[in-house]
């Protein structure tokens, strides 16, 4: 039984918690599987850091700590890391320099009725949609980063992560069977943004009742008519999705100016 106490949260916002706990989760857990980084496992790490270090709304502690993570990477001229010297960056040394991630997982928006569901993965879908939108905000944060910025930046780091990291592995080849098939039609920002949505709904088409689903938050299409109703339209009877309402609704839902600090370090 889950001991902690219910969090109350808002289903239009954006939690802070929800996104450190994820890189919490990210670097002490889910790499921990990993007790070498090299080769290509080592550049999608990297590549990964250096994404969070550019876009991460706020400024905050996160991004101190993914930029001195990104520079101690980059300025190291090992083709091997192992995961112990990451995680005593993490724990030890920036901890001395004031730069530290919380030391618990505090799941707010992405809480589960019951432990086992939600959490991570929702909160690792959190941290992209939120990197698409920044990106948007800010094209030109990538510039001289060495990251293939052409058309969708975000996308590729995301799909590198998910198919070299992720703990789930059927997750992982249906995101890049996904990937490969779509990324060539993402020209911009907005659609890079728009491509991410789709794919999240489509993912929650797939997965509606099945044994992940919570049922104090069944999977549906999303946004919800109450979340934005001016993103839902039909047209002979049948339901379409109106996409610059729903741009314009991501543009907003997942800004800077939408993350609550509530429950956060
Ligand atoms: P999630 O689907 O995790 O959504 C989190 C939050 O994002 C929601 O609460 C909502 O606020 C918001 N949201 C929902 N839909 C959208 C949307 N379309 N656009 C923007 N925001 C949205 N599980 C499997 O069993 N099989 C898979 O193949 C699989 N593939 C995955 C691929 C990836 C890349 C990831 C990150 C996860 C995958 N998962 C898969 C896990 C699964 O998608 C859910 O993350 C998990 O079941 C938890 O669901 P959830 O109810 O917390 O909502």
């Amino acid at each position: 039984q889950d001991s902690e106490p219910w969090r109350d949260f808002n289903r239009s916002q954006v939690y802070t918690a929800d996104l450190e706990s994820a890189l919490h989760y990210l670097l002490r857990v889910e790499l921990a599987a990993h007790s070498m980084l090299e080769g290509e496992k080592l550049k999608v790490f990297k590549d990964f850091v250096t994404l969070v270090s550019k876009l991460y709304p706020g400024g905050g502690s996160v991004v101190k700590l993914m930029e001195t993570l990104s520079d101690w990477l980059l300025s190291l001229p090992l083709q091997r890391i192992p995961y112990q010297a990451v995680l005593d960056l993490v724990n030890n040394k920036m901890r001395i320099a004031g730069v530290f991630l919380g030391e618990e997982l505090r799941w707010v928006g992405c809480q589960g009725s019951r432990p086992g569901l939600r959490g991570y993965p929702c909160s690792l879908w959190t941290l992209f949609h939120v990197l698409t939108v920044q990106h948007d905000a800010m094209p030109n944060a990538l510039d001289n980063t060495g990251l293939e910025v052409e058309a969708a930046p975000v996308l590729q780091v995301m799909r590198h992560y998910i198919r070299t990291f992720f703990g789930c592995q059927e997750c992982g080849q249906h995101f890049e069977q996904a990937v490969a098939a779509g990324i060539h039609e993402v020209k911009s920002p907005g659609e890079q943004i728009l491509w991410l949505w789709n794919q999240h709904n489509r993912v929650n088409a797939r997965l509606a009742g099945s044994l992940s689903d919570d049922p104090l938050f069944p999977k549906a299409q999303w946004p919800s008519p109450s979340l934005c109703a001016s993103c839902h339209e039909e047209q002979n009877g049948v339901h379409v999705w109106n996409l610059d309402n729903v741009l314009h609704f991501l543009r907003h839902h997942y800004s800077a100016s939408n993350l609550s600090p509530k429950y956060s370090l």
